[in-house]
Parts: C-alpha cells; structure tokens; sequence
C-alpha cells in the first residue's frame, strides 16, 4: 500500500473558519430571521475596475481570433505585466529589479505556500504569532516542524509574539533562524512594520546569513510614509529578501487571481557541497516545471491597474475599504473598545472588552449584534483576546455593523 506523508497529519484540521461557518450556521437554525453582518473572511465586496474588465474584455476579443490568439505563454509572465510592475512598483520608487527576478502567479497565496520547497529541510523557521496560517502549514506539510504541543504552538518552529506589549513589532529571535516570515501590512492584526523596524530585521537577516520571506499582499493600503511599500526600500534587503505580491486585495482580484513573488538573484543559500545558489533560479526551476503561467485575459486585467485610469480607480477602490476601516476602528473607540490596525491595512484588530476569550467575544458578537468577525486566537496563541473585523463589506454594512456595536457596547 503506498504510504502517505505523515507530516499532513500532525496539521489540525482547518478549525477556524469551519467553526465559525459551523457556529453561525446554528445560530442561524435557532434564529431565521436574524440578519447576520459578516465582517469576518477577508474575501473583497466590491466590483474589479472598469479599466481591468475593459482590458479583461479586449483579451477575450484577442483568444477569439487566430491571427491574436495566445495559447502557453511564459511562465514567468508576459512582459507587457512584468515591465509595467517594475516600473510602477519599484523603479518609481528608486528600486532596481531585473526582469528575470520577478514572477508572476495565479496569486501569493500559491507563493507564499509553495516558496519553501526551494529552502532545505533543516532550516529553522521563524514566523510571528498570530499569523496567517498558510507559512506554517506548508513548513508543517513539508516536515521543517516536530508535532503540535499543547500551547498551539508546534516544536521546532521559533514563534515571534506580537501583541500590544510590543507595539505589535515582533522582536528578534534569541536563537538563529534561517527562514523569517514577515507579513507587513500585516493580517490578521492589520498594523505595520517602521522603516526602522524593518531594518532591524534586514540587518538580523544579513548577520545570520537567514531569508526573510516578505508578503506584502497589502502594500497598497499603506498610507503612512514612514511605512515601507516594499522591503527592498530598506538598504541591503536585496541581498537577503523575496517579496510576494497581490493583486487581490489591490484591485479585486481575488477570485480573477493574480500575484508575483520578487526573487533577486542577491539572495543565496548554500547548497551541501557548500556552493552557494541564487534562490532565483532554484524558484525560476521551480515555477517552470510545475506552473503553465496566469491566463492571459488575467495579466491583461492586472496590467490595466498601471494606466492611468486604472490607478485612479484602485486608488478609489482602496479609499472605499480604508474609509470602511476608519468607520470601524472609531466606532470601536466610541464604544470604548480598544481597536489596532485599520490605518494601513483593511483589517481592524481590537482588543476583546474585558479579556473576553476571543471565541465567547465570537458568541456575544454573534448572537447579541447579529455580527461575524474572526476569534484572534484563531492565528495562533498570540491572538487570545484579541478578534479581527475586515473593512472589506459594503459600506452600508459596515455602518450598520457599527452602529449595532456602539449601541451594545457603549459606556
Ligand atoms: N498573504 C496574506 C497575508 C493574505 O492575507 C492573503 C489573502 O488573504 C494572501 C497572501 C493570499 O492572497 P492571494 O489572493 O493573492 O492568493
């Protein structure tokens, strides 16, 4: 019989949303007529920009004639998409990038799950907590970890806390890490890494010859100067860093699915003879033997963001979910609910009233307020007391939301 990897089993199952899917289904068994806000999955409400489906439509109109018909394309992504991200995204900002150090996907999700095949077994991992889940399970899936432990946490993996004692800025591991997961804006606690922060953890990486895995799906929710949009604005970060990006959250893309992972070719591991190899091209094997490329009537839509109407509109579409997440995080305040995040990031982390467990928070929230949010320890122990509101609804209910919880709670 084949033998299955063991390591699947030492994952608990995907409780968190199949709990809350499995609560509210109850509640709403109990209560038919209640009607349920969520401000809980971190999937977008609102329609992609006009300038994508435009562009989205001419691609569909190319597909249906010979003479423009695209079939395979590059792997790595059509230029007309890699050339426009480099510009926009880095060049503009005083950052080289080589067209051979960029990658295109079907989303970072994908990028951020499948980037650690490239990286040896032995390595050591570092990831905060609470985090988003798919850098550790993938680590657990591919065997870096030991077992589960009875404090959430699993063996072998160096957990990085960050609540509000420190500002939400992790601090650097006592022990050397090869691998460093860090999310900035960050989900689930929607707050931000300072330049000076940032740097820290270049300077950490380039001392201790580790990687630091950089997801930046968020980037285009900063709204602060002193937050870097990308880690390669910190000097010397090109030498140890990859940077994943999405389109996602930045123009709607999250059932159209595009993202790109920035791998330079400054970044290096040793292999066992003890040569050292460019992570580029280890990922650029990678990429060409097990992915066919993002279709092209998708690159063409996430190309459309860089016109100028395309801007415009994403930086419309942007200022809708922030103006959402200022509604959310002073109504909190009104309620006298301590709230984080929400400045530079689309989710609003807030502090449970009174310590409440994040679950029973969960409960009283759902079944007083009629609202679904995400239990904070849920991401991981860290996350105890604390519960996540996206800014992703419409806004009608976000504002209703809001209004149910400054009536409940307000002092
Ligand atoms: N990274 C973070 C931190 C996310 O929150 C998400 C999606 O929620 C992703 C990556 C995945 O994005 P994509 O839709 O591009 O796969």
């Amino acid at each position: 019989m084949a033998s299955i990897n063991d390591n699947y089993l030492k994952l608990p199952g995907s409780y968190l949303f199949a709990e809350i899917g499995r609560r509210v289904a109850a509640f709403k068994e109990a209560h038919p007529e209640a009607d349920i806000i969520r401000l809980g999955i971190g999937d977008v409400t609102q329609p992609l920009p006009a300038a994508c489906i435009e562009a989205m439509h001419k691609a569909v109109d190319e597909l249906a004639n010979a003479d423009t018909f695209r079939g395979y394309g590059p792997e790595q992504g059509y230029s007309f998409l890699t050339d426009a991200i480099i510009e926009h995204n880095y060049t503009q900002r005083g950052i080289h990038i080589d067209s051979d150090e960029i990658f295109v996907s079907d989303g970072s999700k994908s990028d951020c799950g499948n980037i650690q095949e490239i990286f040896g077994l032995n390595n050591k991992v570092a990831i905060t907590d609470p985090v988003y889940p798919v850098y550790l399970d993938t680590n657990v899936m591919a065997g870096r970890t030991g077992t589960l432990k009875a404090d959430g946490h699993f063996e072998g993996v160096t957990y990085l806390p960050c609540d509000a004692s420190n500002n939400f800025a992790p601090a650097l591991p006592k022990e050397r890490v090869d691998m460093i997961y860090l999310c900035c804006p960050n989900n689930p606690t929607g707050t931000t890494l300072s330049r000076t922060e940032l740097k820290k953890w270049v300077d950490y990486a380039r001392e201790n010859q580790s990687v630091i895995l950089f997801d930046a799906a968020y980037a285009a929710y900063i709204t602060e100067d002193d937050v870097p949009r990308s880690i390669y604005e910190i000097e010397g970060a090109k030498d140890v860093a990859i940077e994943f990006r999405s389109f996602s959250k930045t123009a709607g893309f999250t059932g159209t699915r595009c993202g790109y992972t920035i791998i330079p070719k400054t970044v290096k591991g040793r292999a066992a003879d003890g040569t050292l190899v460019e992570f580029n091209k280890l990922w650029n094997r990678r990429h060409t033997t097990k992915f066919n490329g993002t279709a092209y009537i998708v690159q063409r839509g996430a190309a459309a963001i860089y016109t100028p109407d395309g801007q415009q509109q994403v930086k419309e579409l942007v200022g809708y979910y922030m103006e959402n997440a200022r509604i959310i995080r002073e109504g909190l305040e009104t309620a006298g609910i301590t709230a984080y995040g929400g400045i530079n990031a689309p989710y609003i982390w807030l502090k449970t009233p009174n310590d409440m467990p994040s679950w029973d928070f969960f409960d009283k929230l759902l079944t007083e307020v009629n609202i679904v949010g995400t239990p904070g320890a849920g991401f991981g122990p860290c996350g105890e007391g604390y519960f996540r509101l996206t800014a992703f609804g419409n806004r009608e209910n976000t504002l209703r939301a809001v209004e149910r919880i400054k009536t409940k709670f307000r002092i």
